[in-house]
Protein backbone atom coordinates (compact mmCIF):
# COMPACT_ATOMS: atom_id res chain seq x y z
CA UNK A 1 0.00 0.00 0.00
CA UNK A 2 1.41 3.71 -1.07
CA UNK A 3 1.18 6.70 0.81
CA UNK A 4 -1.61 8.15 -0.78
CA UNK A 5 -3.92 4.79 -0.28
CA UNK A 6 -4.14 5.63 3.40
CA UNK A 7 -5.65 9.33 3.80
CA UNK A 8 -4.81 10.44 7.21
CA UNK A 9 -4.90 13.42 9.75
CA UNK A 10 -2.52 16.66 9.50
CA UNK A 11 -2.06 17.53 12.61
CA UNK A 12 0.22 20.23 14.09
CA UNK A 13 2.27 20.62 10.26
CA UNK A 14 2.18 16.65 10.31
CA UNK A 15 0.76 13.75 8.90
CA UNK A 16 -0.64 11.51 11.97
CA UNK A 17 0.00 7.63 11.75
CA UNK A 18 -3.53 6.59 12.12
CA UNK A 19 -2.62 2.64 11.11
CA UNK A 20 -4.69 1.33 14.29
CA UNK A 21 -8.49 3.27 13.80
CA UNK A 22 -11.27 3.10 11.82
CA UNK A 23 -10.71 3.37 8.59
CA UNK A 24 -13.24 3.86 5.23
CA UNK A 25 -13.13 3.03 1.62
CA UNK A 26 -12.78 5.94 -0.76
CA UNK A 27 -13.96 5.17 -4.30
CA UNK A 28 -13.23 5.49 -7.65
CA UNK A 29 -16.78 6.33 -8.97
CA UNK A 30 -15.73 5.82 -12.50
CA UNK A 31 -14.32 2.36 -11.91
CA UNK A 32 -16.67 1.69 -9.19
CA UNK A 33 -14.04 0.16 -6.87
CA UNK A 34 -11.91 1.54 -4.33
CA UNK A 35 -8.95 3.72 -5.28
CA UNK A 36 -7.78 4.48 -1.39
CA UNK A 37 -9.04 4.18 2.29
CA UNK A 38 -9.33 6.99 4.49
CA UNK A 39 -8.84 7.25 8.68
CA UNK A 40 -12.17 7.99 10.12
CA UNK A 41 -11.05 10.05 13.30
CA UNK A 42 -12.20 9.81 17.33
CA UNK A 43 -12.63 12.87 19.66
CA UNK A 44 -9.19 12.46 20.85
CA UNK A 45 -7.88 13.22 16.77
CA UNK A 46 -10.54 16.37 17.13
CA UNK A 47 -8.92 16.82 20.76
CA UNK A 48 -5.20 16.48 19.07
CA UNK A 49 -6.15 18.78 16.22
CA UNK A 50 -8.11 21.80 18.47
CA UNK A 51 -4.91 21.84 21.11
CA UNK A 52 -2.76 22.78 18.33
CA UNK A 53 -4.88 25.35 16.79
CA UNK A 54 -5.15 26.52 20.15
CA UNK A 55 -1.45 26.88 20.91
CA UNK A 56 -0.92 28.06 17.19
CA UNK A 57 -2.97 31.07 17.89
CA UNK A 58 -1.36 33.83 20.21
CA UNK A 59 1.53 33.66 18.01
CA UNK A 60 -0.60 33.79 14.48
CA UNK A 61 -2.88 36.30 15.60
CA UNK A 62 -0.45 38.54 16.24
CA UNK A 63 1.74 38.04 12.90
CA UNK A 64 1.10 41.68 10.72
CA UNK A 65 -1.40 41.18 8.15
CA UNK A 66 0.82 41.66 5.30
CA UNK A 67 2.95 38.84 6.78
CA UNK A 68 0.05 37.10 6.29
CA UNK A 69 -0.80 37.39 3.43
CA UNK A 70 2.93 37.03 2.45
CA UNK A 71 2.47 33.42 3.25
CA UNK A 72 -1.04 32.99 1.51
CA UNK A 73 0.82 34.58 -1.84
CA UNK A 74 3.15 32.16 -2.03
CA UNK A 75 0.26 29.14 -1.00
CA UNK A 76 -1.28 30.97 -4.25
CA UNK A 77 1.51 30.35 -6.61
CA UNK A 78 2.12 26.72 -5.67
CA UNK A 79 -1.46 26.07 -6.03
CA UNK A 80 -1.19 27.38 -9.35
CA UNK A 81 1.96 25.22 -9.74
CA UNK A 82 -0.46 22.03 -8.92
CA UNK A 83 -3.78 23.11 -10.59
CA UNK A 84 -3.06 19.34 -12.02
CA UNK A 85 -2.76 17.16 -9.17
CA UNK A 86 -5.57 18.81 -7.69
CA UNK A 87 -7.52 18.28 -10.71
CA UNK A 88 -6.79 14.55 -11.33
CA UNK A 89 -7.81 14.16 -7.44
CA UNK A 90 -10.82 15.25 -8.07
CA UNK A 91 -11.66 13.31 -11.14
CA UNK A 92 -10.65 10.33 -9.56
CA UNK A 93 -12.00 10.43 -6.16
CA UNK A 94 -15.54 12.49 -7.03
CA UNK A 95 -16.20 11.33 -11.13
CA UNK A 96 -16.23 15.25 -12.65
CA UNK A 97 -14.21 15.55 -15.52
CA UNK A 98 -10.66 16.81 -15.46
CA UNK A 99 -11.83 19.76 -17.33
CA UNK A 100 -14.22 20.90 -14.96
CA UNK A 101 -11.96 19.69 -11.91
CA UNK A 102 -9.79 22.51 -13.49
CA UNK A 103 -12.29 24.76 -13.32
CA UNK A 104 -13.17 24.22 -9.89
CA UNK A 105 -9.78 24.43 -8.61
CA UNK A 106 -9.24 28.07 -10.55
CA UNK A 107 -12.37 29.19 -8.61
CA UNK A 108 -10.65 27.95 -5.21
CA UNK A 109 -7.46 29.77 -6.36
CA UNK A 110 -9.40 33.09 -6.97
CA UNK A 111 -10.58 32.72 -2.92
CA UNK A 112 -7.00 33.19 -1.68
CA UNK A 113 -6.98 36.20 -4.23
CA UNK A 114 -9.15 37.77 -2.46
CA UNK A 115 -7.76 36.86 1.05
CA UNK A 116 -4.00 37.69 0.22
CA UNK A 117 -5.88 41.61 0.70
CA UNK A 118 -6.63 40.93 3.95
CA UNK A 119 -4.05 44.31 5.39
CA UNK A 120 -6.59 46.25 2.80
CA UNK A 121 -9.71 44.42 3.87
CA UNK A 122 -9.31 44.77 7.56
CA UNK A 123 -8.62 48.09 8.26
CA UNK A 124 -10.98 49.74 10.57
CA UNK A 125 -13.09 53.24 10.55
CA UNK A 126 -11.05 56.33 12.87
CA UNK A 127 -12.71 58.96 13.96
CA UNK A 128 -10.63 61.84 15.73
CA UNK A 129 -11.96 64.04 18.03
CA UNK A 130 -15.32 62.31 18.63
CA UNK A 131 -15.85 64.03 21.32
CA UNK A 132 -13.32 66.75 23.06
CA UNK A 133 -10.12 65.29 23.70
CA UNK A 134 -11.48 61.72 22.80
CA UNK A 135 -10.94 59.58 19.38
CA UNK A 136 -12.47 56.27 18.60
CA UNK A 137 -11.91 53.54 16.21
CA UNK A 138 -13.00 50.30 15.13
CA UNK A 139 -11.26 47.49 14.74
CA UNK A 140 -11.89 43.53 13.97
CA UNK A 141 -10.00 40.78 15.17
CA UNK A 142 -9.86 37.25 14.48
CA UNK A 143 -11.66 34.87 16.51
CA UNK A 144 -9.10 31.71 17.44
CA UNK A 145 -9.81 28.54 16.70
CA UNK A 146 -12.26 28.01 14.06
CA UNK A 147 -13.67 24.78 11.85
CA UNK A 148 -14.64 23.64 8.40
CA UNK A 149 -17.08 20.83 7.16
CA UNK A 150 -17.35 20.21 3.95
CA UNK A 151 -18.95 18.08 0.94
CA UNK A 152 -18.05 15.88 -1.22
CA UNK A 153 -19.05 17.84 -4.41
CA UNK A 154 -16.41 20.57 -4.40
CA UNK A 155 -13.60 18.62 -2.35
CA UNK A 156 -11.22 21.30 -3.52
CA UNK A 157 -13.40 24.68 -3.76
CA UNK A 158 -15.53 24.56 -1.03
CA UNK A 159 -12.70 24.12 1.96
CA UNK A 160 -11.11 27.08 -0.14
CA UNK A 161 -14.33 29.07 0.77
CA UNK A 162 -13.34 29.12 4.27
CA UNK A 163 -9.90 28.54 5.27
CA UNK A 164 -8.13 31.15 3.22
CA UNK A 165 -10.10 34.16 4.83
CA UNK A 166 -9.96 32.27 8.31
CA UNK A 167 -6.36 32.29 7.99
CA UNK A 168 -5.62 35.75 7.17
CA UNK A 169 -7.65 37.39 9.55
CA UNK A 170 -5.66 35.47 12.07
CA UNK A 171 -7.54 32.52 12.73
CA UNK A 172 -6.62 28.62 13.33
CA UNK A 173 -8.08 26.39 11.16
CA UNK A 174 -9.61 22.80 11.68
CA UNK A 175 -11.03 21.55 8.49
CA UNK A 176 -13.22 18.48 8.27
CA UNK A 177 -13.26 17.18 4.53
CA UNK A 178 -16.01 15.00 3.00
CA UNK A 179 -15.39 11.30 3.98
CA UNK A 180 -15.88 10.87 0.08
CA UNK A 181 -13.05 12.11 -1.78
CA UNK A 182 -10.46 13.38 0.89
CA UNK A 183 -7.28 13.64 -0.69
CA UNK A 184 -7.09 17.25 -1.89
CA UNK A 185 -7.21 18.32 1.93
CA UNK A 186 -3.94 17.02 2.32
CA UNK A 187 -1.91 18.36 -0.59
CA UNK A 188 -3.53 21.68 0.46
CA UNK A 189 -1.79 21.30 4.03
CA UNK A 190 1.38 19.95 2.33
CA UNK A 191 1.51 23.62 0.02
CA UNK A 192 0.29 25.37 2.95
CA UNK A 193 3.50 24.03 4.89
CA UNK A 194 5.04 24.13 1.76
CA UNK A 195 4.67 27.88 1.77
CA UNK A 196 5.71 29.12 5.18
CA UNK A 197 2.15 28.59 7.45
CA UNK A 198 3.32 27.89 11.17
CA UNK A 199 3.06 24.63 12.26
CA UNK A 200 -0.88 23.95 14.15
CA UNK A 201 -2.44 26.72 11.73
CA UNK A 202 -4.12 24.53 9.32
CA UNK A 203 -5.00 21.07 10.47
CA UNK A 204 -7.18 18.18 8.79
CA UNK A 205 -9.21 15.72 10.56
CA UNK A 206 -10.30 12.81 8.37
CA UNK A 207 -13.82 11.49 9.63
CA UNK A 208 -17.53 11.33 9.51
CA UNK A 209 -20.31 12.38 12.37
CA UNK A 210 -18.23 11.08 15.15
CA UNK A 211 -15.49 13.78 13.89
CA UNK A 212 -18.17 16.67 13.24
CA UNK A 213 -20.01 15.96 17.03
CA UNK A 214 -16.74 16.50 18.71
CA UNK A 215 -16.15 19.30 16.66
CA UNK A 216 -19.53 20.69 17.55
CA UNK A 217 -19.08 20.05 21.45
CA UNK A 218 -15.51 21.26 21.49
CA UNK A 219 -15.33 24.03 23.73
CA UNK A 220 -12.10 26.08 22.42
CA UNK A 221 -13.91 25.98 18.79
CA UNK A 222 -15.35 29.14 18.13
CA UNK A 223 -16.89 29.19 14.85
CA UNK A 224 -18.06 26.65 12.37
CA UNK A 225 -18.59 27.01 8.67
CA UNK A 226 -20.47 23.85 7.26
CA UNK A 227 -21.49 23.24 3.49
CA UNK A 228 -23.45 20.22 2.99
CA UNK A 229 -27.29 19.05 3.07
CA UNK A 230 -29.92 20.82 4.80
CA UNK A 231 -30.73 18.01 7.30
CA UNK A 232 -27.35 17.99 8.56
CA UNK A 233 -26.70 22.06 7.48
CA UNK A 234 -30.04 22.36 10.42
CA UNK A 235 -28.44 20.03 12.81
CA UNK A 236 -24.57 21.69 12.74
CA UNK A 237 -26.72 25.14 12.96
CA UNK A 238 -28.88 23.95 16.34
CA UNK A 239 -26.07 22.02 17.89
CA UNK A 240 -23.30 24.73 17.46
CA UNK A 241 -25.24 27.74 18.32
CA UNK A 242 -26.52 25.58 21.56
CA UNK A 243 -22.87 25.33 22.74
CA UNK A 244 -22.19 29.19 21.99
CA UNK A 245 -20.36 29.22 19.00
CA UNK A 246 -20.80 31.59 15.62
CA UNK A 247 -21.94 29.17 12.56
CA UNK A 248 -23.02 29.46 9.00
CA UNK A 249 -24.58 26.39 7.98
CA UNK A 250 -24.60 26.11 4.04
CA UNK A 251 -27.55 23.46 3.36
CA UNK A 252 -28.98 22.25 -0.03
CA UNK A 253 -31.01 23.57 -2.89
CA UNK A 254 -33.62 23.47 -5.82
CA UNK A 255 -32.21 25.96 -8.52
CA UNK A 256 -35.14 26.82 -10.81
CA UNK A 257 -34.72 28.78 -14.17
CA UNK A 258 -37.45 30.79 -16.07
CA UNK A 259 -37.59 31.13 -19.49
CA UNK A 260 -39.76 33.44 -21.14
CA UNK A 261 -41.16 32.86 -24.15
CA UNK A 262 -39.24 36.43 -25.66
CA UNK A 263 -35.80 34.49 -24.35
CA UNK A 264 -33.11 34.13 -27.04
CA UNK A 265 -34.22 30.02 -27.39
CA UNK A 266 -30.73 28.66 -28.36
CA UNK A 267 -28.79 30.44 -26.05
CA UNK A 268 -31.36 29.07 -22.88
CA UNK A 269 -30.84 25.55 -23.94
CA UNK A 270 -27.04 26.10 -24.35
CA UNK A 271 -27.09 27.43 -20.76
CA UNK A 272 -29.21 24.28 -19.52
CA UNK A 273 -27.40 21.76 -20.62
CA UNK A 274 -24.77 22.83 -18.62
CA UNK A 275 -26.20 24.07 -15.75
CA UNK A 276 -28.58 20.61 -15.47
CA UNK A 277 -26.27 18.17 -16.29
CA UNK A 278 -22.74 19.40 -15.98
CA UNK A 279 -20.90 17.73 -13.11
CA UNK A 280 -23.54 15.07 -13.50
CA UNK A 281 -26.19 17.60 -11.61
CA UNK A 282 -24.12 17.39 -8.63
CA UNK A 283 -23.46 21.12 -8.22
CA UNK A 284 -25.74 23.21 -5.21
CA UNK A 285 -26.33 25.82 -8.01
CA UNK A 286 -27.39 23.30 -10.72
CA UNK A 287 -30.34 23.88 -12.29
CA UNK A 288 -33.13 21.08 -11.67
CA UNK A 289 -35.90 22.67 -12.36
CA UNK A 290 -36.96 24.85 -15.56
CA UNK A 291 -39.93 26.60 -15.30
CA UNK A 292 -41.19 27.29 -18.96
CA UNK A 293 -43.59 30.40 -19.63
CA UNK A 294 -45.98 30.43 -22.12
CA UNK A 295 -45.24 28.82 -25.36
CA UNK A 296 -41.69 28.45 -24.21
CA UNK A 297 -42.45 24.79 -23.09
CA UNK A 298 -42.77 23.20 -26.16
CA UNK A 299 -39.93 25.00 -28.01
CA UNK A 300 -37.73 23.67 -24.45
CA UNK A 301 -39.02 20.46 -24.33
CA UNK A 302 -38.24 19.42 -28.15
CA UNK A 303 -34.29 20.83 -27.79
CA UNK A 304 -33.70 19.22 -24.62
CA UNK A 305 -34.58 16.26 -25.01
CA UNK A 306 -32.40 16.04 -28.47
CA UNK A 307 -29.50 17.66 -26.35
CA UNK A 308 -30.08 15.12 -23.63
CA UNK A 309 -30.30 12.14 -25.31
CA UNK A 310 -27.07 13.15 -27.36
CA UNK A 311 -24.69 13.95 -23.68
CA UNK A 312 -21.39 12.30 -24.17
CA UNK A 313 -20.78 10.72 -20.31
CA UNK A 314 -18.01 8.23 -19.62
CA UNK A 315 -14.74 8.34 -17.31
CA UNK A 316 -13.92 11.99 -16.47
CA UNK A 317 -10.21 11.19 -17.63
CA UNK A 318 -11.48 11.11 -20.84
CA UNK A 319 -11.22 14.22 -23.33
CA UNK A 320 -14.40 13.65 -25.03
CA UNK A 321 -16.63 13.13 -21.94
CA UNK A 322 -18.91 15.53 -20.88
CA UNK A 323 -20.56 14.40 -17.73
CA UNK A 324 -18.63 12.01 -15.48
CA UNK A 325 -20.43 9.24 -12.85
CA UNK A 326 -22.31 10.20 -9.48
CA UNK A 327 -20.36 9.83 -6.31
CA UNK A 328 -21.37 6.49 -4.83
CA UNK A 329 -23.48 3.22 -5.81
CA UNK A 330 -25.81 4.57 -3.14
CA UNK A 331 -26.68 7.75 -5.00
CA UNK A 332 -27.15 6.23 -8.16
CA UNK A 333 -29.40 3.81 -6.75
CA UNK A 334 -31.30 6.66 -4.80
CA UNK A 335 -31.55 9.12 -8.00
CA UNK A 336 -32.52 5.91 -9.88
CA UNK A 337 -35.30 5.11 -7.48
CA UNK A 338 -36.50 8.94 -7.80
CA UNK A 339 -36.67 8.79 -11.85
CA UNK A 340 -39.23 6.09 -10.81
CA UNK A 341 -40.89 7.86 -8.66
CA UNK A 342 -41.40 10.90 -11.32
CA UNK A 343 -42.92 7.56 -13.74
CA UNK A 344 -45.12 6.82 -11.56
CA UNK A 345 -46.40 10.12 -9.93
CA UNK A 346 -47.28 11.12 -13.58
CA UNK A 347 -44.55 13.10 -14.62
CA UNK A 348 -43.84 12.41 -19.00
CA UNK A 349 -40.17 11.46 -19.14
CA UNK A 350 -38.67 12.65 -22.09
CA UNK A 351 -35.40 11.24 -21.79
CA UNK A 352 -34.41 8.15 -19.03
CA UNK A 353 -30.51 7.65 -17.93
CA UNK A 354 -31.73 4.85 -15.90
CA UNK A 355 -29.13 1.78 -16.31
CA UNK A 356 -26.70 3.56 -18.28
CA UNK A 357 -23.49 1.74 -19.14
CA UNK A 358 -19.93 2.95 -20.32
CA UNK A 359 -17.37 0.33 -22.20
CA UNK A 360 -14.66 -0.75 -20.51
CA UNK A 361 -16.29 1.12 -17.07
CA UNK A 362 -19.10 -1.90 -16.36
CA UNK A 363 -18.71 -1.20 -12.98
CA UNK A 364 -18.97 2.58 -12.99
CA UNK A 365 -21.62 4.86 -11.47
CA UNK A 366 -23.07 6.33 -14.20
CA UNK A 367 -26.56 7.60 -14.85
CA UNK A 368 -27.33 9.32 -18.21
CA UNK A 369 -29.26 12.34 -18.82
CA UNK A 370 -32.59 12.47 -17.46
CA UNK A 371 -35.19 14.98 -18.70
CA UNK A 372 -39.34 14.81 -17.27
CA UNK A 373 -41.74 17.07 -18.95
CA UNK A 374 -44.84 18.23 -17.07
CA UNK A 375 -43.59 18.18 -14.04
CA UNK A 376 -45.73 19.51 -11.02
CA UNK A 377 -45.05 21.36 -7.18
CA UNK A 378 -46.61 17.87 -6.05
CA UNK A 379 -44.33 15.49 -7.15
CA UNK A 380 -41.81 13.82 -5.05
CA UNK A 381 -39.20 14.90 -8.07
CA UNK A 382 -40.22 18.67 -7.56
CA UNK A 383 -40.01 18.50 -4.08
CA UNK A 384 -36.66 16.53 -3.19
CA UNK A 385 -33.07 17.57 -3.93
CA UNK A 386 -32.18 14.74 -6.56
CA UNK A 387 -28.42 15.45 -6.81
CA UNK A 388 -27.84 14.09 -10.06
CA UNK A 389 -28.28 14.52 -13.85
CA UNK A 390 -32.47 14.82 -13.71
CA UNK A 391 -33.76 18.11 -15.05
CA UNK A 392 -37.52 19.07 -14.58
CA UNK A 393 -39.63 21.10 -16.99
CA UNK A 394 -42.65 22.82 -15.25
CA UNK A 395 -44.97 24.65 -17.65
CA UNK A 396 -46.41 27.86 -16.59
CA UNK A 397 -49.00 30.05 -17.77
CA UNK A 398 -47.00 33.51 -16.73
CA UNK A 399 -44.33 35.01 -15.12
CA UNK A 400 -46.52 36.00 -12.04
CA UNK A 401 -47.32 31.99 -11.62
CA UNK A 402 -43.26 31.06 -12.09
CA UNK A 403 -42.05 33.56 -9.44
CA UNK A 404 -45.10 32.22 -6.33
CA UNK A 405 -43.62 28.75 -7.70
CA UNK A 406 -40.20 29.83 -6.76
CA UNK A 407 -40.67 31.76 -4.05
CA UNK A 408 -43.19 29.00 -2.16
CA UNK A 409 -40.08 26.70 -2.61
CA UNK A 410 -38.82 25.79 1.15
CA UNK A 411 -35.08 26.58 -0.79
CA UNK A 412 -33.57 29.75 -1.69
CA UNK A 413 -30.20 29.17 -3.14
CA UNK A 414 -30.09 30.06 -7.17
CA UNK A 415 -32.44 31.11 -9.30
CA UNK A 416 -32.05 32.56 -13.31
CA UNK A 417 -33.90 34.16 -15.59
CA UNK A 418 -33.79 34.10 -19.49
CA UNK A 419 -35.22 36.71 -21.56
CA UNK A 420 -35.01 39.67 -23.79
CA UNK A 421 -37.16 42.20 -21.79
CA UNK A 422 -35.46 44.44 -18.69
CA UNK A 423 -38.59 45.46 -17.19
CA UNK A 424 -39.57 41.61 -16.63
CA UNK A 425 -36.12 40.94 -15.72
CA UNK A 426 -35.97 43.93 -13.19
CA UNK A 427 -39.14 43.00 -11.20
CA UNK A 428 -37.92 39.46 -11.11
CA UNK A 429 -34.74 40.05 -9.22
CA UNK A 430 -36.64 42.74 -7.11
CA UNK A 431 -39.41 39.94 -5.74
CA UNK A 432 -37.40 36.42 -5.86
CA UNK A 433 -36.95 34.94 -2.80
CA UNK A 434 -33.83 33.09 -3.50
CA UNK A 435 -29.97 34.28 -2.26
CA UNK A 436 -28.36 34.11 -5.87
CA UNK A 437 -29.86 35.74 -8.73
CA UNK A 438 -29.08 35.19 -12.67
CA UNK A 439 -30.20 36.97 -15.90
CA UNK A 440 -29.31 35.29 -18.83
CA UNK A 441 -26.48 34.01 -16.29
CA UNK A 442 -27.39 30.17 -15.68
CA UNK A 443 -25.14 29.81 -12.20
CA UNK A 444 -24.85 32.90 -10.72
CA UNK A 445 -22.30 31.58 -8.60
CA UNK A 446 -20.76 34.87 -6.93
CA UNK A 447 -16.75 36.04 -7.39
CA UNK A 448 -14.46 35.76 -4.40
CA UNK A 449 -14.96 39.37 -4.64
CA UNK A 450 -18.75 38.94 -3.79
CA UNK A 451 -20.32 36.33 -0.86
CA UNK A 452 -22.22 33.15 -1.63
CA UNK A 453 -25.45 32.51 0.38
CA UNK A 454 -28.65 30.94 0.11
CA UNK A 455 -31.70 31.77 1.45
CA UNK A 456 -35.06 29.54 3.23
CA UNK A 457 -33.26 26.20 4.08
CA UNK A 458 -30.38 26.78 1.86
CA UNK A 459 -28.72 28.73 4.07
CA UNK A 460 -29.23 28.56 8.35
CA UNK A 461 -26.97 31.74 10.48
CA UNK A 462 -26.49 35.10 9.46
CA UNK A 463 -23.71 35.73 7.18
CA UNK A 464 -23.08 34.20 3.57
CA UNK A 465 -19.52 32.17 2.64
CA UNK A 466 -16.47 34.36 1.81
CA UNK A 467 -15.75 37.56 0.54
CA UNK A 468 -16.43 40.40 2.57
CA UNK A 469 -19.02 38.33 4.54
CA UNK A 470 -16.22 35.51 5.14
CA UNK A 471 -14.55 38.63 6.90
CA UNK A 472 -17.07 39.17 9.17
CA UNK A 473 -17.60 36.12 9.48
CA UNK A 474 -13.74 35.00 11.07
CA UNK A 475 -13.65 38.67 12.91
CA UNK A 476 -15.16 40.38 15.61
CA UNK A 477 -15.69 44.01 16.11
CA UNK A 478 -14.18 45.95 18.63
CA UNK A 479 -15.19 49.50 19.42
CA UNK A 480 -12.42 51.75 21.11
CA UNK A 481 -12.53 55.41 22.32
CA UNK A 482 -9.02 57.17 23.77
CA UNK A 483 -8.57 59.76 25.61
CA UNK A 484 -5.06 61.42 26.79
CA UNK A 485 -5.63 64.19 28.71
CA UNK A 486 -3.32 66.53 30.23
CA UNK A 487 -5.48 68.80 32.60
CA UNK A 488 -6.32 67.34 36.03
CA UNK A 489 -9.63 65.82 36.37
CA UNK A 490 -12.65 67.72 36.19
CA UNK A 491 -14.59 64.55 38.98
CA UNK A 492 -16.65 61.97 38.77
CA UNK A 493 -19.64 62.31 36.35
CA UNK A 494 -23.00 60.59 37.44
CA UNK A 495 -24.78 61.39 34.56
CA UNK A 496 -24.25 60.34 30.67
CA UNK A 497 -22.46 63.35 28.96
CA UNK A 498 -23.75 65.58 26.56
CA UNK A 499 -21.68 66.86 23.64
CA UNK A 500 -21.01 70.73 24.22
P1 LIG B 1 -23.73 15.87 3.58
O1 LIG B 1 -24.63 16.79 4.33
O2 LIG B 1 -24.06 14.44 3.52
O3 LIG B 1 -22.23 15.94 4.18
C1 LIG B 1 -21.58 17.17 4.41
C2 LIG B 1 -20.59 17.00 5.55
O4 LIG B 1 -21.30 16.64 6.74
C3 LIG B 1 -19.55 15.91 5.32
O5 LIG B 1 -18.30 16.36 5.76
C4 LIG B 1 -20.07 14.75 6.15
O6 LIG B 1 -19.02 13.95 6.65
C5 LIG B 1 -20.79 15.43 7.28
N1 LIG B 1 -21.95 14.65 7.76
C6 LIG B 1 -22.75 13.81 7.03
N2 LIG B 1 -23.70 13.28 7.81
C7 LIG B 1 -23.53 13.78 9.06
C8 LIG B 1 -24.22 13.61 10.29
N3 LIG B 1 -25.28 12.82 10.40
N4 LIG B 1 -23.77 14.28 11.37
C9 LIG B 1 -22.71 15.10 11.28
N5 LIG B 1 -22.02 15.29 10.13
C10 LIG B 1 -22.42 14.66 9.03
O7 LIG B 1 -23.59 16.50 2.10
P2 LIG B 1 -22.84 15.85 0.85
O8 LIG B 1 -23.64 14.72 0.34
O9 LIG B 1 -21.41 15.65 1.12
O10 LIG B 1 -22.93 17.08 -0.17
C11 LIG B 1 -24.04 17.33 -1.00
C12 LIG B 1 -24.98 18.33 -0.37
O11 LIG B 1 -24.29 19.54 -0.11
C13 LIG B 1 -26.13 18.72 -1.28
O12 LIG B 1 -27.30 18.80 -0.51
C14 LIG B 1 -25.72 20.09 -1.81
O13 LIG B 1 -26.80 20.91 -2.21
C15 LIG B 1 -25.04 20.64 -0.63
N6 LIG B 1 -24.14 21.73 -0.99
C16 LIG B 1 -24.53 23.00 -0.70
C17 LIG B 1 -23.74 24.05 -1.05
C18 LIG B 1 -24.15 25.46 -0.74
O14 LIG B 1 -23.33 26.33 -0.93
N7 LIG B 1 -25.35 25.71 -0.28
C19 LIG B 1 -22.51 23.82 -1.71
C20 LIG B 1 -22.13 22.51 -1.99
C21 LIG B 1 -22.97 21.47 -1.62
Amino acid sequence: MTDLDTITHFINGAKVDTTKGRHADVFNPAMGEPCARVALGTKEDVDAAVAAASAAFPSWAATPPLTRARVLFKYLQLCQQHIDEFAAMLTREHGKTFADAKGEVARGIEMVEFAVGIPQLLKGEFTDQIARGIDAWSMRQPLGVVAGITPFNFPVMVPMWMFPVAIACGNTFVLKPSERDPSPSLLHAKLLKEAGLPDGVFNVIQGDKVTVDALLDHPEVQALSFVGSTPIAEYIYSRGSASGKRVQALGGAKNHMVVMPDADMDMAVDALVGAAYGSAGERCMAISVVVAVGDAGDKLASAMAERTAALKIGDGMAHDSEMGPVVTAAAKQRIEKLIGEGVEQGATLLVDGRGCKVADRENGFFVGGTLFDHVTADMTIYKEEIFGPVLCIVRAPDVATAVNLINANEYGNGVAIFTRDGHTAREFVRQIQVGMVGVNVPLPVPMAFNSFGGWKRSLFGDHHAYGPEGVRFYTRHKAVMQRWPNTASAGAEFSFPQMK
